[in-house]
């Protein structure tokens, strides 16, 4: 039966500190994500697996062999040439050079790859480390170094799969995942991310590519996201009649999260994953963004639990909670987080009013 089958595909790589304060991505994530379930007694080995390190040639399936090599080089030398920060933008921006800049998103795309395999002939995979939708062929973006996702789905391609269907659910526009496969409307995007937001592109649907897009206003509600995802998101996705299906349930769609400009519950999230899931036989769930540690874990973690059939506690038992007051988050909200961040995973709905400026966006 699918999802008594499905795997959790995780790594220790995700525990060596990597980005630092006040880098968003300086928080646990992947990591707490799994040590959250392992405490719900929700993962033993049974479900885990670890993930490999892609090689580089397995990486240059989606990315240059020259950019590839320059992340190789960023991780020994600790730096790189101007010149090659500029043209990689490894370095640059907000995409630092750190101990693992190499190793850590080649375990990801490892995970990516894995995922596409074990779910070939069918199945379930959640991968909560996956999901750096802005890496670009020969260039680092948005604090993705390795496209993980494009490598995963070229790897389904790869293994024979032809119709499948990508649902991008981060507040960003998953800019990276929709250029790399605009040019093949056998695979579709759909991308829901907030309006205005970085990277400022993902304003407007191409149907005859099978990009979809879908900006949506700020403090977009639970009520008007399951009206989008019910209406528009649904039907896209089931009439491509996809073989597989890979979804980013991004945690920066949450209203808790300190960049995202959304105002979901992480019900919002749970509904989609929900109500995706019976629209192919293959699911491969990353992760993506997502700023605050406690919102991002108890969202993903509750996913893992509707992926293996498992009911979600009001009140989480003390080992779970003990997890969460273990916490370093190093923005102000934690020092003293609100109690529902360390007793509960599910958040109260924000259930609202659909709002003209909602219907007028998503007409
Ligand atoms: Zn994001």
């Amino acid at each position: 039966m699918r999802g008594m089958g499905a795997i959790f595909v995780g790594s220790d790589i995700y525990r060596l500190p990597a980005f630092a304060p006040p880098h968003p991505l300086a928080i646990p994530r992947a990591m707490l994500v799994a040590d959250l379930c392992v405490a719900l007694k929700w993962l033993d080995e049974s479900y885990y697996v670890e993930s490999p390190m892609a090689a580089s040639e397995a990486l240059c399936r989606f990315h240059s062999p020259d950019y590839i090599a320059a992340l190789r080089r960023a991780e020994a030398e600790q730096d790189l040439p101007r010149e090659v920060r500029e043209a990689t933008r490894i370095g640059a921006d907000s995409n630092p050079i750190h101990q693992a800049v190499f190793r850590r998103p080649a375990i990801s795309a490892g995970g990516a790859l894995l995922a596409a395999s074990r779910t070939a002939g069918g199945g379930t995979v959640f991968a909560p480390g996956v999901g750096n939708h802005h890496g670009r062929r020969d260039r680092a973006s948005g604090f993705c170094f390795v496209n993980d996702i494009a490598l995963g789905i070229l790897r389904w391609q790869d293994l024979g799969l032809r119709r499948i269907a990508y649902l991008d659910l981060d507040a960003h526009h998953g800019d990276g995942v929709e250029e790399a496969f605009a040019g093949d409307p056998d695979v579709l995007t759909v991308s829901v991310h907030a309006a205005g937001a970085w990277p400022h592109s993902g304003g407007a649907s191409r149907p005859a590519q099978g990009v979809w897009n879908f900006p949506l206003p700020n403090k977009t509600n639970d009520s008007e996201y399951a009206r989008l995802i019910e209406e528009r998101v649904l039907p896209l996705i089931a009439s491509h009649q996809p073989e597989a299906i890979f979804l980013l349930p991004g945690a920066d769609a949450l209203a808790d999260d300190p960049l995202g400009k959304l105002g979901l519950s992480n019900n919002a999230i749970w509904h989609a994953v929900r109500a995706v899931r019976p629209l192919a036989p293959r699911l491969v769930v990353g992760g993506g963004g997502g700023y605050n540690p406690f919102a991002l874990a108890r969202c993903w973690a509750g996913i893992w639990a509707i992926l293996t059939g498992r009911p979600i506690p009001e009140i989480l038992p003390d080992a779970a909670q003990e997890v969460l007051r273990g916490v370093n988050y190093f923005r102000a909200a934690g020092r003293n987080p609100p109690p529902h961040w360390l007793t509960t995973l599910r958040d109260a709905p924000n259930s609202g009013p659909i709002r003209e400026e909602f219907l007028r966006m998503t007409a």
